[in-house]
């Protein structure tokens, strides 16, 4: 048995002060240090705030080896950039480059507190591509991950049909599957008409209306909507996830309500491709289907919550437009759709819940209570979010800041693997 000690415990819901966490895979006992009585193995937080792991629902690993990149650039629609930059790096993925990348972000995320990664892979094999993925992740990091591959018209659809349906039989908590599909302007009727047949049971992971040219695309093919297409497909099953939404109509939106599905917003992501804002008079109505990703850029989700709160305020035309309750609402989804998605109970700090927790140093210099702790959260440790402890199924991933992978022989081997990627463009 393992225990924190001399915490401030904070999981959304409670606030508790000098607190003990007694765990092993999960958490079997949370009390107040005056009842402490033992453990095998101790680590005292000296007033630290103890929060759960946090989780990035839409993510590309594979991204990773972009950083530093130099190709001819120069696009005017959002079609360019996929040409130009996304489509040219993953047709040039090996399965050392998918394994590689998927470590070197596995270890930034970590440093960042995100335990559990939603990630939406492509590459030019698909075959074998996602076990890969899974074995960096969480068989050698440790952490948590829900994967699947971009099934679209780019690729062979039949095998990425298979690599999809072949990973869909892991879900050992740890990791489990979702149908991955690109996005309605990559995919074809007779597309659509294979993944219905094949993966109608199962979670889809999809981009949806990230650039208005998928929305009419989808008009000016199919005389639709693309959420309407996709549910007249049958293939928005619950706990779906369709990332980005920036151009849906109030419409689409009941339908992702309705259907049980989750909207995943990238706001990094959007603003530097100069795509849009997501329109939150639209999106309110999903109060417990919204979640946030990023997208594949950068590693740091704290950021991501900051940068949505802002923006929405921005986009509504409010200070007060988007408050920090449905910033709050948004986090606890995520919890929510990937304890769906995994089996298994993640978000609270609570005897039951799998022991995926973060240590943040956090010594305030105004008041905090109970009533203000989501505002300190917000306002403070997002602003400057360094976890110096990350535990994943009651394992350390990372203690006093020191990791438990090795950061500096990994990432000299992706630099190798990134120069060869590169050499092949
Ligand atoms: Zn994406």
């Amino acid at each position: 048995m393992k225990a924190i000690i001399n915490a401030n415990v904070y999981d959304y819901s409670s606030y508790s002060e000098d607190s003990y966490i007694k765990f092993e895979d999960k958490i079997t006992e949370v009390g107040s240090m005056k009842g402490f009585n033992g453990a095998d193995e101790i680590t005292d937080v000296g007033g630290a705030l103890v929060i759960p792991g946090l989780v990035n629902c839409h993510t590309h690993l594979y991204s990773a080896f972009a950083r530093g990149m130099t190709i001819p650039f120069h696009p005017e629609n959002f079609m360019d950039i996929l040409q130009q930059l996304w489509w040219r790096l993953d047709s040039a993925l090996t399965g050392e480059a998918i394994y590689g990348s998927a470590l070197s972000s596995g270890i930034e995320y970590i440093k960042n507190g995100v335990t559990t990664i939603i990630d939406h892979h492509a590459s030019k094999n698909s075959h074998g591509s996602l076990a890969l993925i899974k074995k960096g992740v969480c068989d050698d990091l440790g952490m948590r991950g829900v994967f699947c591959f971009e099934t679209s018209d780019r690729f062979d659809v039949d095998e990425a049909i298979a690599e999809n349906l072949s990973f869909l039989g892991y879900k050992d908590g740890k990791s489990a599957g979702m149908f991955g599909m690109h996005a309605s302007m990559t995919l074809s009727d007779d597309t659509m008409k294979k993944i219905s047949s094949a993966g109608a049971k199962f979670p889809v992971h999809v981009h949806v209306a990230e650039s208005i040219d998928d929305q009419k695309d989808c008009y000016k093919k199919y005389s639709k909507s693309i959420v309407k297409r996709f549910s007249d497909y049958g293939i928005l099953n619950e706990n779906s996830i369709l990332a980005h939404c920036l151009y849906i109509s109030p419409m689409e939106s009941m339908l992702i309500a309705k259907n049980n599905c989750f909207a995943a917003l990238n706001p990094s992501s959007n603003l530097n491709n100069a795509v849009g804002i997501a329109d939150w008079n639209t999106l309110s109505a999903l109060k417990s289907n919204c979640v946030l990703g990023n997208d594949g850029l950068g590693f740091n989700m704290a950021k991501e919550y900051q940068t949505f709160l802002f923006l929405m305020r921005y986009r509504t035309g409010s200070p007060v437009g988007f408050g920090n309750d449905e910033l709050k609402k948004m986090i606890e989804n995520s919890y929510t759709l990937a304890s769906k998605l995994l089996g298994i109970k993640l978000g609270k700090i609570s005897c039951g819940y799998e022991a995926d927790m973060l240590v943040l140093p956090y010594f305030p210099f105004t008041p905090l209570n109970h009533g203000n702790v989501f505002s300190h959260i917000s306002n403070g440790i997002f602003d400057s979010f360094r976890p110096t402890a990350v535990v994943v199924a009651g394992e350390f991933l990372m203690k006093n800041n020191r990791l438990r992978a090795d950061e500096a022989q990994i990432n000299r081997n992706s630099v190798i693997i990134a120069q060869k990627v590169w050499d092949s463009l």
